[in-house]
């Protein structure tokens, strides 16, 4: 694929008004580009750094056209964007990473079949329409186990955990089309972000050592412990066959765990990753400089890491009130994305620190 070069002063499109479209924007502007945001809500904290704000439906295709007959290119933040409407978008103009990508990445029964025919090894799993599928899945999987929504599953939402096949009678099925996955009893859990031209050059950053609490990731740190060193080659493989596969362009996430038998795809993100934050400070280019330079046809940046090492703590609801006692470590390099409401479990912030 060859892409017209998108020159600074140019303006390009996000889809979706969060923090990830936020640090983009804020990425885009160092480059000399505008940003127009296109969300949904009324207010967006992407906007509040960006050129321009529409607020639009993800399915109204006239906003969308209009939106991007506007734009010089067009990405996306947020990847429960609905793929079919996005042809009013492409009419426009050009949208990386592809429409494909998103296809694949928002059914989790579809990226999970997507990765094993590139030989990539997911959890055991099985669709769930109904009780009897999870019993029937529950039967050949065992326990315990996590039964998911397909879609729109984010921060551990929409999830529940089978400790027993008794809890298949009683957990109250949400009417959506469900996913059951053994539960892996992993050593430690790891990202692998690469970066992808439309030339098909591929960067990966350092993997980072992912924690999670509540479903929700707690801290990145990079180096990840051996255990994860071990096992980043071949999920960076199985990582660069996914990227070439879709046609991939610009900043691509596969989720693993490391177990004793080397790394199992979690689930994939078609963007930037809160995992990657910490290449904002800690890489010679982040994750959002590079996603810009590819989608826009510039030379990638290196991604390799300015110090030894970084260490990066989400600020979950509360957690952002701490904000001055942040600040007066002249250590610690502080992101706070302006939302409103510190509701429970919401990303607020984060906070970098990196190891000299
Ligand atoms: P997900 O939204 O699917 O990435 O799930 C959020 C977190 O829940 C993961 O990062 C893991 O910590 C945990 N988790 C999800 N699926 C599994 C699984 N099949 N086995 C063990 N832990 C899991």
């Amino acid at each position: 694929m060859t892409l017209r070069t998108i020159s600074p002063g140019e303006t390009i499109g996000i889809l979706g008004g969060g923090q990830l479209g936020r640090m983009i924007a804020l990425a885009a502007a160092n480059l000399g580009y505008r940003c127009h945001v296109y969300a949904p809500e009324a207010d967006s904290i992407a906007a509040d750094v960006s050129a321009a704000f529409t607020q639009g439906a993800y399915d109204d295709e006239s906003a969308l056209a209009a939106f991007a007959a506007q734009c010089a290119v067009v990405t996306y933040e947020f990847e429960n964007v609905a793929a079919a409407p996005l042809a009013a978008v492409t009419a426009h103009a050009p949208l990386h990473p592809p429409a494909r990508a998103l296809e694949v990445a928002q059914d989790r029964v579809n990226e999970k079949a997507f990765v094993e025919e590139l030989c990539g090894r997911p959890a055991p799993w099985a669709k769930v329409d109904s009780r009897d599928d999870l019993r029937a899945a529950i039967a050949r999987i065992g326990t315990p186990g996590i039964l998911k929504t397909r879609r729109d599953g984010y921060d551990g939402k929409g999830q529940w955990r089978i400790m027993t096949p008794d809890d298949a009678e009683t957990v109250e099925l949400p009417g959506k089309s469900l996913i059951y996955e053994g539960f892996v009893a992993f050593a430690a859990e790891f990202s692998v972000i690469l970066v992808r031209t439309a030339g098909g050059e591929v960067r990966f950053w350092d993997s980072a050592e992912n924690v999670h609490k509540d479903g929700i990731l707690d801290t990145s740190t990079v180096p990840a412990s051996p255990v994860i060193l071990a096992q980043v080659e071949a999920a960076r493989t199985l990582a660069a066959m996914v990227a070439d596969a879709l046609d991939y362009v610009g900043v691509l996430t596969l989720e693993f765990f490391a177990t004793d038998d080397g790394p199992v795809f979690n689930e994939m993100a078609p963007r930037v990753h809160n995992s990657g934050h910490w290449t904002i400070e800690g890489a010679i280019a982040s994750q959002f400089e590079n996603h810009v330079r590819a989608i826009c046809g510039l030379p990638l940046g290196s991604t390799a890491l300015v110090t030894r090492g970084a260490v990066m703590e989400n600020l979950i609801g509360d957690d952002a009130s701490g904000w001055a006692a942040i600040l007066a470590d002249p250590e610690k390099h502080l992101h706070l994305y302006g939302k409103a409401e510190a509701r429970a479990g919401r990303k607020m912030g984060h906070v970098t620190r990196l190891v000299r």
